[in-house]
């Protein structure tokens, strides 16, 4: 079943539902559709295009100060599918301090890598191999983490999403877009472009295509 991006009343990126949950919303008139998807759902009588992105109509409060959670997913998002010690396809989680010696399974400490470095570096610490990293793993920041998390992609949502950070996870997405919907850098609503703040991105470069 596909799935639909929700965005808050202020455009902030809340999360991803089920279309069946989506068309309830909109039903009801708690959220209204903002992109179309390519599904039609039909009733006896009826027929009604299913959305790809809902807003909702009311503003809801949501705590975001928290931490993105540590999934395989995200890390791999994160990592752009590549191992950090080689730029091979990443297929395995390392925890640069091994977790036998001390290390934890933070953001800060654990990356993506090939199952060949991982199992070269085993117990050992990077220094005692003579390896390095381009830069120390840290947590990803910005909302559109929260649903970068999930693995869960449409290329329609993108626009929704850039201004929220995860840029260059976006970009490569254009690698699998259809070229009809990557153009677009900013979300239109009847005509008119919505109002979204653009927070400056502080992230890496290496625009890669992603294997997973
Ligand atoms: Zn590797």
């Amino acid at each position: 079943m596909p799935h639909v991006l929700v965005l808050n009343a202020s455009y902030e990126p809340l999360g991803v539902i089920s279309m069946r949950r989506a068309l309830i919303l909109v039903l009801n008139h708690k959220a209204v559709s903002l992109e179309d998807s390519e599904f039609t759902l039909h009733s006896a009588t009826s027929a009604i295009t299913a959305p790809s992105v809902v807003r909702l109509t009311r503003f809801v409060r949501v705590p975001f100060c928290g931490p993105v959670p540590l999934t395989r997913r995200a890390l791999f998002a994160r990592d752009h599918g590549r191992c950090v010690y080689c730029g091979a396809a990443a297929t395995s989680v390392d925890h640069v301090i091994p977790r036998s010696r001390g290390g934890q399974h933070r953001w800060d400490n654990v990356v993506a890598a090939c199952r060949r470095c991982n199992h070269t570096k085993a117990d050992r610490h990077l220094t005692e191999l003579g390896w390095r990293m381009k830069r120390p793993p840290a947590p990803p920041s910005g909302l559109a983490w929260r649903i970068i998390g999930t693995g869960i992609r449409d290329p329609r949502w993108r626009p929704y999403l850039e201004p929220y950070g995860g840029v260059e996870q976006f970009r490569e997405y254009e690698h699998y877009d259809h070229p009809e919907h990557s153009g677009r850098s900013h979300p239109v609503q009847n005509g008119h472009p919505v109002q979204v703040v653009h927070h400056p991105i502080h992230r890496g470069e290496q625009p890669e295509a992603l294997s997973a």
